[in-house]
This record gives structure tokens, C-alpha cells and sequence, in this order.
């Protein structure tokens, strides 16, 4: 590394946003602009548009994505997942977390920067009507240092009225993805006072998303968000991350006109510092709080263009292809984090194609020996427990397939409800000739008029032969 780069850490003892008292530093970013933003914009809106018609999408009548934790029911891709299913979540959950491990380390925050939620809500919508309002980031200092005036008062209660407003509707979505998109219509349209909880959890979601993206902003990202903290692990020399190449940029001076220039490439125009929304000097080096918003990128290339160099003196790039000008490289690390992650999603849709759509448990009733008929069958009694993954409600009748006999039901058939579970009791009656030891398997049919919906083994007690 250059001298300019490695002659002081000293940047690393602080935050940028924490003055030295402790006190919180506001960043005022200069409005972005360029090629790479108007790209983060298009990935934006569309993902915004993604989000916020989330709940109304359905497959097979059910939504796209429901986390229904309250009653642990999750709905991802049109299919219900109950407790039962829960490793198949977890093994999900273990894949995806070794998907973003595996992206990090070959391709550093690009999650950050163009995909993660608090960014496009807070890059893409709230700053940019703050922009609209208030002015560029002058015009937003000179805002909050001058009097309360009639200009202040109209601006600053129009961005926040906006701001909550825009939260009140992000709560509102999450709420959707939360409880679904008719019971959230149901709190909405009907009497107030029998859905309390609903409108509480509206209001604090509301006044949560508010205070983040009016208030407390980048700290998300620098203090709060164990993904951004975990980038000092993750990352190595040979990740793309947004990178200042100091090997050409450096010495950095001035430009002055008419002089005969002998420094680097970096005019210290303080353009990508200033742009930058986490309030960070990029050309110090990779720094946690980095978000990868490309921001810097932009300003600079407008820079170089401007004095005629080429563009990518901040770019993507690894450590390794700055200072020792080697091309990207799949590491051993990148081929065994590709292994595990091919494994794990393997397993894990050989599992989702092999989930059953109806779960059934069969039990014989604790306690109870088996039972001689007058006609010299044997009979068990059993507790059957079914679970619903669709929507769609199924008349249950119960077949013994395995050996020869008859399901008798203690009540009326089975109704199995859409999204729902049903209990029952029955007697499973084989003829004593069936039977050739005290403890048989037998396999029962659950089926829905003629379809077989689903078998279940279990135990049948008889008299030793
Ligand atoms: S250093 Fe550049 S990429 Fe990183 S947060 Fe600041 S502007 Fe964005
Ligand atoms: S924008 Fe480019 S030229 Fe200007 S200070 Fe930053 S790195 Fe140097």
C-alpha cells in the first residue's frame, strides 16, 4: 500500500457520525448522481414495486410470502409451511445464510448497496424527497442553522408529514406480510376498537420506520446491523468491494492550472467524501461503514472526466488488483463455501419436492390393550391428527391398505379444513388370522373420495399365536 494509505489508522479509532464528546455528527450527503445511480435507481423501484405488491400476489389462492409468526404458520411461494416443517425453514435459512457468506466474500456489500431494504428506503425514497424539499445538502445545512421561519416551518413540516406518511404505508406492507393482506384490510375497514392490537402494532411499526429514516439513518448500517459488522470477517483481499486505487490516485494535490503535475491521479476535490452517505473518506480504505452505494464512484468519474483521466480511480475492485495488479480469483475458500452452499441446496429442495401436502400422525390411544369382536377380529383403537398445507378442504375417509381389515370411525368422517387441522378417533378391526405376532405394522390410507392422499404406518396390538 501507498504511504498515504498505511502511514495512519487513525480513522479506525472513530466513526465518522460520533464526534470525539460522543455526540452524533449529522451527515449531510451531496446529492448523487451518474451512471452506476440511475442503474441503483431502476434495481430500486423495481424492488420497491416488488415489496409493496408482495401481499396482493397469490399462487393457488395463497399469498407469494406470509410470516405469520404470531400463529408460526409461514406461506413462501404459495406454500404453507406449519411447525412440522420447520427444518426445511432452518435448512432455507442455513442456505441463504451461506449464499450471502459466499457473496460477500467474492463480491464484498453489493447486497448493501443495491438491494438491502434500509438503503432503498433511505437512498432511494426519504432522501430524495428530502432533496426535493429541503435543497442539496448546503441548502439542508444552512435549512437547520437558520430561524424558525416560514420557509423552515412549511419545509420541515411538509418532509416529515411525507415521512410519516410513507412509514404508515411500509408498516402497513409489513403488516400485510405479517397477518396477510385481508385480515390487515379487515383492521382497517372495521370498528376500531375490536382490533386494538392490530392499530397498536400499526402506529409503533409506523412511529419505528419513521425514527429510522428520519432520525437515527446510516447508523443502521454502521452501529446496528450484524451483517455490516461482520464484514471484517468476511472480506479478504481478494473480495470486490468499492475500492479507491491508490496506486494510481496517490500522491494526491491540488490541480493547479498551468502547472506541470507530478502527483497522482486524485485532485483532492473531496467530491467522493462528500457524496458519500455514511460520511467516510473511501480513499482511507475498506471501512465498516461502507454500504457500497457506488456514490463515490459517480462523483469521481464526474471528476475525471472533468480532467480528462480515466474513469475508475474509485471502482469495484479487490485489494489484491490494486496493489499488485492481479485478476479476480475463485479462491479455496470461495470453492469450499460453494460446496456447502450446492449440498445444503441439494438437500433443501430435495426436501421442499418431497414435502407432503397433508401431514398425518397416527397413534393407537395410550393405555388401551387390543380388543376381541364377537366375531373374532382384533381390534385397536388410534388417534389420528391431520394437517392441511393447501388451500383447499378435503371429506377424509381412512382405508386400512396393509393387511386385510376395516376402519371403523368413533364419530362421522373427517373434514379436513383448507390451511387448517382436524383430530379423529377410529378403530382399526383385522381378522386374527391376519395377525401372526403381538406387535403388527400396519399401513393405513388416508384418502379424499378415491384419491390417495397420503399413508401412514403404525402399530397393531394382537393376541401371541
Ligand atoms: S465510501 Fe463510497 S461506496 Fe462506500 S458508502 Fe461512501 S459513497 Fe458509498
Ligand atoms: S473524487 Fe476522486 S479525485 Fe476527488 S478526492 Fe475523491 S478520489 Fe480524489
Amino acid at each position: 500500500m501507498s504511504n498515504a494509505i498505511t502511514d495512519t489508522e487513525a480513522y479506525r479509532d472513530t466513526i465518522s457520525t460520533v464526534d470525539k464528546d460522543g455526540k452524533r455528527v449529522w451527515v449531510y450527503p451531496k446529492k448523487p448522481k451518474g451512471k452506476l445511480f440511475n442503474y441503483r435507481k431502476l434495481v430500486s423501484y423495481g424492488l420497491l414495486a416488488l415489496m409493496f405488491i408482495g401481499p396482493f400476489l397469490k399462487i393457488n389462492g395463497l399469498p407469494v410470502l406470509m410470516l405469520n409468526l404470531v400463529e408460526r404458520k409461514f406461506i413462501i411461494f404459495g406454500m404453507i409451511f406449519w411447525p412440522q416443517d420447520f427444518f426445511i425453514l432452518v435448512l432455507g435459512f442455513l442456505a441463504f445464510v451461506v449464499f450471502i457468506i459466499l457473496f460477500t466474500i467474492v463480491y464484498g456489500r453489493v447486497f448493501c448497496g443495491w438491494v438491502c431494504p434500509q438503503t432503498i428506503f433511505l437512498e432511494m425514497v426519504f432522501r430524495r424527497i428530502e432533496y426535493w424539499i429541503e435543497g442539496d445538502n448546503n441548502k439542508q445545512k444552512a435549512l437547520n442553522r437558520q430561524e424558525w421561519n416560514f420557509e423552515k416551518i412549511w419545509k420541515k413540516t411538509a418532509k416529515h408529514s411525507i415521512f410519516v406518511a410513507i412509514s404508515f404505508i411500509i408498516a402497513n406492507t409489513l403488516l400485510a406480510y405479517i397477518i396477510g393482506v385481508e385480515k390487515l384490510q379487515q383492521i382497517v375497514t372495521d370498528n376500531p376498537a375490536n382490533h386494538l392490537g392490530g392499530l397498536a402494532s400499526m402506529a409503533i411499526f409506523t412511529g419505528i420506520f419513521y425514527w429510522v429514516f428520519a432520525s437515527f439513518r446510516e447508523q443502521v448500517c454502521t452501529i446496528v446491523c450484524p451483517y455490516g459488522r461482520l464484514q471484517g470477517v468476511m472480506l479478504d483481499k481478494k473480495s470486490i468491494v468499492v475500492a479507491y486505487d491508490y496506486e494510481r490516485g496517490e500522491p494526491r494535490g491540488k490541480l493547479h492550472k498551468n502547472q506541470v503535475r507530478t502527483e497522482g491521479d486524485c485532485i483532492d476535490c473531496n467530491q467522493c467524501v462528500q457524496v458519500c452517505p455514511t460520511g467516510i473518506d473511501i480513499r482511507n480504505g475498506t471501512q465498516l461503514e461502507c454500504i457500497n452505494c457506488t456514490a463515490c464512484i459517480d462523483a469521481c468519474n464526474a471528476i475525471m472526466d472533468l480532467i480528462n483521466k480515466p474513469h475508475g480511480l474509485i471502482r469495484y475492485a479487490s485489494e489484491e488488483e490494486i496493489a499488485e495488479k492481479k485478476k479476480f480469483q475463485f479462491t479455496t475458500r470461495m470453492r469450499a463455501y460453494t460446496a456447502i452452499l450446492v449440498v445444503l441446496m441439494g438437500v433443501f429442495v430435495t426436501l421442499l419436492v418431497t414435502r407432503k401436502n397433508i401431514d398425518a400422525t397416527i397413534l393407537r390411544t395410550p393405555g388401551m390393550m387390543y380388543q376381541k369382536k364377537e366375531n373374532g377380529n382384533i381390534s385397536n383403537l388410534y388417534n389420528i391428527s391431520l394437517i392441511n398445507k393447501t388451500n383447499q378442504a378435503y371429506p377424509v375417509t381412512l382405508k386400512l391398505l396393509v393387511p386385510q381389515g376395516e376402519i371403523k370411525m368413533v364419530r362421522s368422517g373427517l373434514m379436513l379444513p383448507a390451511q387448517g387441522i382436524t383430530e379423529g378417533v377410529f378403530f382399526a378391526e383385522i381378522p386374527k388370522g391376519e395377525l401372526h405376532k403381538m406387535n403388527t405394522e400396519i399401513k393405513i390410507g388416508v384418502f379424499s373420495g378415491e384419491q390417495l392422499i397420503t399413508t401412514k404406518t403404525t402399530k397393531f396390538l394382537g393376541p401371541a399365536n
